[in-house]
């Protein structure tokens, strides 16, 4: 067995654990203690100094158009599927892939095999069955039988609400489809979730609301995302992770005086409001075309959404005050809890090696998927197969 031995890292695991030496071997984090012990030489151990680095769990990016999302204002503007130096460098070491508008031209067969090109790269993949429509895109012909029986599909999304680019759902054929998936979840131990995309419109998280209040399925089951898009609305999702669902706030550019939250005024609004710290998630879009529409729906701006905007906002956080312990699980525990990765989002013996080493300035200067180093001292040493 290949041996890795990272010595002096400043460990949050999320929580704060000081200074620590860590042994990786077969994809695993095998010890962890503060004195080095000393290994047997015929070992072959390959030596890792991080000089009192940071060392955090690799970061896991619930909302990942691995295939390039887009398409709104033509076939000219599907974005193209992001390479894997993209989340890696970015300290992303597991993705959760998706289909957004475009679930027509793309499928989720297209998904799945994006996800398994990840997968063979060494990064950790999975996806939802569905796309922003119903009825929903699907590999099997039900989002049931997707994730009972397609290992990389885990749950259903991103099925749009409140949004003009919605299929406009019912309260019943959202039930619907949220029993189906919670069933599977079951079946299977996946995360069986509904994520929601969240648009503009006022009806805001009204339908989710009606689904918590009039059927016997678990609120954590119903996950929306882009929850800060509207302040009016991040205030209404804050109330539903009182309830128990958990909440994914979105870290897209916000413009001054713009009537949405940044990711990190998002978050931190939501510790201030008291609700439960397990129950919020960060993600990036990376991928997604993040589209501005005018009164008549037509495109009228277009940026993409990158892995990187979770570091930035992480360091943001960092920089007003708040503590990395404070901040990390809502980019790392939280999300493995209600993806259900075990062995993800955590560091301690047993753990995948999933690891990420900061230096000074926030970036991202070693990590590891796996245990094996796909960046090192802050070069890259693995590339997409396309990457040169
Ligand atoms: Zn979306």
């Amino acid at each position: 067995m290949h041996l890795t031995l990272i010595r002096n890292a400043d460990l949050y695991a999320p929580e704060p654990l000081g200074v620590q030496q860590l042994l990786l071997g077969g994809g695993k984090v095998l010890w962890i203690g503060r004195d080095l012990a000393a290994m047997p030489a015929a070992l072959p151990v390959d030596a890792i100094d991080l000089e009192g680095r940071r060392l955090i769990p690799g970061l896991i990016d619930g909302h990942v158009h691995v295939t390039g999302g887009g398409g709104e204002d033509g076939f000219g503007s599907r974005v193209p599927a992001p390479m894997l130096s993209r989340y890696t460098r970015a300290g992303v070491t597991s993705v959760v892939g998706l289909l957004g508008t475009d679930d027509v031209a793309r499928s989720t067969r297209e998904l799945v095999a994006s996800i398994h090109a990840l997968r063979e790269q060494g990064l950790n993949a999975w996806g939802y069955s569905g796309g922003y429509h119903l009825p929903p895109t699907t590999l099997t012909g039900s989002v049931r039988g997707d994730i009972v029986f397609v290992d990389a599909l885990i749950g259903v999304g991103e099925i749009a609400i409140s949004d003009h680019r919605s299929s406009q759902p019912t309260l019943d054929e959202l039930l619907r489809l949220a029993s189906e998936v919670h069933v599977a979840g079951l079946m299977t131990g996946k995360a069986g979730i509904v994520h929601l995309h969240l648009g503009d419109g006022p009806r805001g998280l009204e339908l989710v609301r009606q689904a918590l209040d009039q059927s016997e399925l678990p609120a954590r089951v119903f996950n929306p995302t882009h929850v800060n898009r509207r302040k009016a609305l991040f205030t209404e999702a804050v109330d539903l992770a009182r309830r128990g669902c958990s909440i994914d706030i979105t870290a897209f550019p916000v413009e001054e005086g713009e009537d949405a939250w940044s990711a990190a005024d998002a978050l931190t609004r939501y510790f201030d409001s008291g609700a439960p710290p397990a129950h919020v998630t960060i993600s990036s879009d990376a991928g997604g075309c993040l589209p501005c529409f005018d009164g008549d729906g037509r495109v009228c701006g277009m940026a993409v959404g990158e892995s990187g905007a979770l570091l930035a906002t992480l360091n943001e956080l960092l920089a007003r005050g708040m503590a990395l312990a404070q901040a990390l699980p809502a980019f790392t525990s939280n999300p493995a809890r209600l993806l259900r990765f075990p062995g993800k989002g955590r560091i301690k013996v047993g753990a995948d090696a999933d690891l990420v080493a900061l230096d000074a300035d926030g970036a991202a200067s070693d990590v590891f998927i796996a245990g094996v180093a796909h960046v090192r001292a802050g070069a890259l040493q693995r590339r997409g197969i396309f990457e040169g």
